[in-house]
């Protein structure tokens, strides 16, 4: 079985309480890595790692294209390794290697390549003459926060580790990234990766490890300054709880019940592809999956024959196997999960007309597509989020309802519009309670532009100039002219 520690000042290393967790091959349901587990005793060494390097100034005194440099040569040798880091985080996941050979892997070093542009010719002060109230130069600062930790879910984990660590090295950061505890290998291979492009020991730590215990410690730690989280929302609110204690900054990706509506001038062909990628696409386990599909009434019955007929195009197989484009879910809790939601979805009286069911398999935690129909946006399959291969379908009467039923949630991260009117489509994704809506498309998320959820599905905004100015502070520094009528010192002095 293959071996991973922590990385911390540079070098891997054993957890002191000599703990380890083993990482199932979700496909095979056999363990085939053995991964140190940090106590809270590690996570402090890693702090401690993070602020020495912060302090002594050998990441944040370098100028930004010194951090550009190292920041391209991080891409670099993840294209470089790209094969390998597509295996391990099929391995790892039961993501498709399909998918970590052309988003994933690609993505995270996409990532680095963003950032590192982002970093080149960055202008981190501005000046502004002023004579109100009184004549002075002002002088706008973007300075590093300091030390920042990164918690990330286990979906994309190469990947939402990247969009943590290169914004926080942008804008001369050290970090700690905590990956789940189910899929932590690509996250630990990072650290290294990031050495050997330069970046200097303490600067990046990966300290895998239960989220009970070395996530609390990390949102908890005085001298962590930021923690940006990517999660659910249930344990969001706890990370916001803990980081509280000494006011740090956070940002927050939650989850969501995005919806996915139809407008009824769309080309149904596409759209029902779309309403299908949207959803299974990564077996559902995507934050801003289009889970509530909104058709209307008249199209209802086509749409649904059209998504049916589209799913015969879906493969569930091996994620190693090339043509396979649904893996197996990531642990056998996710696949209770998904389980228990379609029995919710049957007990209330919604129609399972495709899937909800497991595929005949050998072994592995494999679930089929699954769509409902006949569902009330009350329902708890339409209101909680499932993170599986199911979709509600919802009938709508016009426009108006669409964006009422779609607006109904207490999550806002992703959404789409299909419709040949970019117009009308326009009119109804300004009215979203939304982060990102996508027109004709779904799952774009594109580096250049924020992304993040509106209601409970987070705080802040990542990637983009938005996701870098999230680990930064902003200051202020005034210059008063030489007057020798400092005439409001009269408030004190008569
Ligand atoms: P999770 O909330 O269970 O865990 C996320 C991370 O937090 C893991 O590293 C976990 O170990 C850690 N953690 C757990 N309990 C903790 C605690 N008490 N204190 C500190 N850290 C703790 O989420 P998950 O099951 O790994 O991932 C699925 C969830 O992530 C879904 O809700 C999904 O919508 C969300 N997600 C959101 C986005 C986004 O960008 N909005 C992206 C991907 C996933």
């Amino acid at each position: 079985m293959e071996q991973y520690g922590l990385f911390i000042d540079g070098e891997y290393r054993d957890a002191k309480a000599g703990e380890t967790i083993k990482s199932i091959n979700p496909a095979t349901e056999q363990p085939w890595a053995e991964v140190a587990s940090a106590g809270e005793a590690d996570v402090d060494d890693a702090v401690e790692a993070a602020r020495k390097a912060h302090a002594s100034g050998v990441w944040r005194n370098k100028s930004y294209e010194e951090r550009a440099d190292i920041l391209a040569a991080v891409a670099e040798i993840i294209n470089g390794q790209a094969e390998a880091l597509a295996v391990v985080e099929a391995q790892d996941g039961g993501g498709t290697i399909r998918k970590a050979s052309f988003a994933d892997v690609p993505g995270a070093a996409g990532t680095f390549e963003y950032f590192a542009g982002l970093c080149r010719g960055y202008v981190d002060e501005e000046e502004f003459a002023e004579t109100v109230p009184v004549a002075s130069r002002n002088i706008v600062r973007r300075e590093p926060i300091g030390v920042c930790a990164g918690i990330v879910p286990w979906n994309f984990p190469i990947l939402m580790a990247s969009w943590k660590i290169a914004p926080a090295l942008a804008a001369g950061n050290t970090v700690i990234i905590k990956p789940a505890s189910v899929t932590p290998v690509t996250a630990l291979l990072l650290g290294q990766i990031c050495k050997d492009a330069g970046v200097p020991d303490g600067v990046v730590n990966v300290v895998s490890g239960p989220g009970g215990v070395a996530g609390e410690r990390l949102a908890s730690h005085p001298d962590v300054g930021k923690v940006a989280f990517t999660g659910s929302t249930e344990v969001g609110r706890r990370i916001m709880q803990l980081a509280s204690g000494t006011i740090k900054k956070v940002t927050l990706e939650l989850g969501g019940k995005s919806p996915n509506i139809i407008l009824d001038d769309a080309d149904l062909d596409t759209a029902a592809l779309g309403a299908c990628y949207g959803t299974f696409f990564h077996q559902g386990q995507v934050c801003e999956s289009g889970t509530r599909v909104l058709v209307s009434e008249k199209q209802h019955d086509e749409l649904v024959d059209k998504m049916v007929s589209a799913c015969d195009r879906i493969q569930v197989g091996d994620p190693m196997d090339m043509m396979s484009t649904m893996g197996p879910m990531v642990s056998s809790n996710q696949l209770d999960t998904v389980e228990r939601y379609v029995g919710l979805g049957r007990e209330a009286g919604a129609e399972c007309v495709l899937g909800g069911d497991r595929p005949d398999m050998e072994s592995g935690y494999y679930y089929n597509p699954t769509i409902f129909t006949g569902v009330d946006n009350g329902m708890r399959i339409a209101q909680e989020e499932i993170f599986g291969p199911v979709v509600s379908v919802i009938r709508y009467s016009d426009d108006e309802e669409a964006v009422r039923i779609a607006n109904d949630s207490m999550y806002g991260l992703g959404g789409a519009v299909w419709s040949s009117d970019t117009e009308r489509a326009l009119s109804v994704a300004r009215r979203l309670e939304t982060g990102t809506v996508w027109i004709n498309d779904y799952h774009m998320i594109n580096v250049r532009f924020p992304f993040g959820g509106y209601k409970q599905s987070g705080v802040g905004r990542e990637l983009g100039p938005w996701g870098m100015s999230a680990f930064q502070e902003t200051k202020h520094i005034h210059v008063g002219e030489d007057t020798p009528d400092k005439i409001y010192f009269s408030a004190l002095f008569n």
